[in-house]
């Protein structure tokens, strides 16, 4: 038998438009509703596109059920700095029950509890009061450029066929700067060694007896010690186990997708990304088989969710015209170009364990600025880029990327992307002064009073 050809030619074809807008918005996670939401509050007509059916990104389809980074231990005390769009969608989640109070994590900074279901309702109900259209189930493929430095349509390919949408402004929210990526833009991936952040699958049970569990969390860990001297093995340490609002239920996060010679996989790479699914349920499974085993309060509990995705914490990170750093993190920076703050630390998912790097705490502000440029890459006219694919190096996205920072970094891009259409200059070339007024107005936190 003769051997396949590598490639194939497809035939050239006309491809139908699918709608005009003037912001198009590639991605439905945090980034994704706060950069549609925060574009259509200033009247432009905003499509988001997002391949599955329902809002979240990584939030809802890999199963998170945790808000971080909305908060900062400022000088001693938590506070929420994430406001704009956030406190909308969390008001929408809390009036049906769906949010919990937030949580202390390792004793220095809170996270907030969701109900996925809760958030896919109100994230819907978010946009569609602000007038956002949607597009579920359609995946971006590709764009069309006008001139080198301006992209004329994103292709996408649905149930109905491949279609084209044209637009003025464009925001790369996929995660993975796929849009970025089919324009052209410059991006890079994994740290110095070219690793990247591992990605988890996320699995949650029910069944639980919370008063025998009592606080698991802190006891499993030493479990875990106790079983790998009798020659258990856990794909990593500092497993995260929790209660959900009704605390039969718990979220479990602890497993660790690699490759066969240890490396994270690259969920950008098809193969890798189908493999390591595979192996994310079996991790999940066997990790299961433990708690029942050995975790008080776990015999009757099952597992009630494997979450639609692997999460992934980390693919392409697009080059703008500022990177943040790992010093920025830990050095509470400031920038005159501060569209928000990020109150996380460096949670850092190396191979077999999770390192943290904190800013001091409590003698620092426990913030630092998210400076406008991460969202603008170099060469580009009409493209944003908000969330865990923003500009920033391996260790800072290893903090800003949760999804506290990328509410901001959305709500900044929406709002740029308007600004830069109503003074009919390119995206990188706004005022800055005007977007951090809007911002403010909108009741977003700068963080520049402190
Ligand atoms: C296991 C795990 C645990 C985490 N725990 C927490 C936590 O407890 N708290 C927290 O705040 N953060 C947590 N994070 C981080 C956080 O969830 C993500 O970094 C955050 O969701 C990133 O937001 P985003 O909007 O940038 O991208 P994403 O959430 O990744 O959303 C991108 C969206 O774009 C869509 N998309 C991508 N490509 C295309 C395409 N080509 N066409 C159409 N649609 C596309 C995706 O379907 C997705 O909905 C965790 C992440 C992981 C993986």
């Amino acid at each position: 038998m003769a051997a396949s050809p590598a490639f194939i030619t497809e035939p050239a074809r006309n491809t139908p438009v699918g709608g005009e807008y003037d912001v198009v918005v590639l991605g439905g996670g945090p980034a994704g509703i706060a950069a549609s939401a925060a574009a259509a509050a200033q009247g432009r007509k905003v499509l988001l596109i997002e391949r599955y059916g329902f809002l979240g990104g990584m939030g809802t389809a890999a199963g998170v059920t945790n808000f971080c980074g909305l908060h900062a231990n400022v000088f001693g005390e938590i506070k929420q700095v994430v406001h704009g769009v956030a406190d909308d969608l969390l008001a929408r989640i809390d009036r049906p029950g769906g949010l919990n109070a937030p949580h202390m994590v390792l004793g220095r900074i809170a996270a907030q509890a969701y109900d996925t279901a809760v958030y896919k309702c109100a994230a819907d109900d978010l946009l569609l009061s602000r007038g956002v259209d949607i597009l579920f189930h359609a995946l971006a493929t590709g764009v069309v450029m006008e001139t080198d430095t301006r992209i004329k349509a994103l292709l996408i390919e649905t149930k109905s066929g491949r279609g084209a949408i044209l637009g003025r402004v464009f925001v790369d929210c996929s995660g993975d700067g796929d849009l970025a990526a089919f324009a052209g833009a410059l991006f890079e991936k994994g740290g110095d060694d070219g690793g990247m952040l591992y990605p988890t699958m996320m699995f949650r049970l029910n069944g639980v007896d919370a008063a025998k569990a009592e606080d698991a969390w802190r006891t499993i860990p030493a479990l875990m010690d106790d079983a790998q001297k009798r020659g258990v093995k856990f794909p990593r340490k500092g497993a995260i186990v929790r209660p959900q609002k009704h605390t039969s239920e718990w979220c479990v996060n602890v497993t660790q997708v690699k490759t066969a010679d240890g490396r994270a996989i690259d969920c950008t790479d098809a193969r890798e990304f189908s493999a390591g699914e595979i192996d994310g349920r079996r991790q999940a499974l066997e990790f299961f088989e433990f708690l029942k085993r050995e975790a008080p309060g776990f015999a009757d509990a099952y597992v009630v969710d494997i979450p639609p995705q692997l999460g992934v914490r980390e693919t392409r990170r697009v080059t703008g015209r500022y990177q943040l750093t790992a010093d920025d993190v830990v050095s509470c920076a400031s920038f005159d170009d501060t569209i928000g703050v990020n109150g996380w630390p460096i949670e850092n998912h190396v191979a077999g364990d999770v390192v943290w790097w904190w800013p001091d705490i409590p003698t620092s502000r426990g913030f630092n600025h998210l400076p406008y440029r991460m969202l603008t890459p170099e060469g580009f006219d009409n493209l944003l880029i908000a969330g865990r694919c923003a500009s920033m190096t391996h260790e800072g996205q290893s903090a800003a990327r949760v999804s506290g920072a990328c509410f901001v970094m959305g709500e900044a891009a929406g709002t740029a992307a308007h600004l830069s259409l109503a003074g009919n200059s390119g995206c990188a070339d706004i005022s800055v002064g005007l977007l951090q007024q809007t911002l403010e107005r909108g009741g977003a936190y700068l963080g520049r009073d402190n």
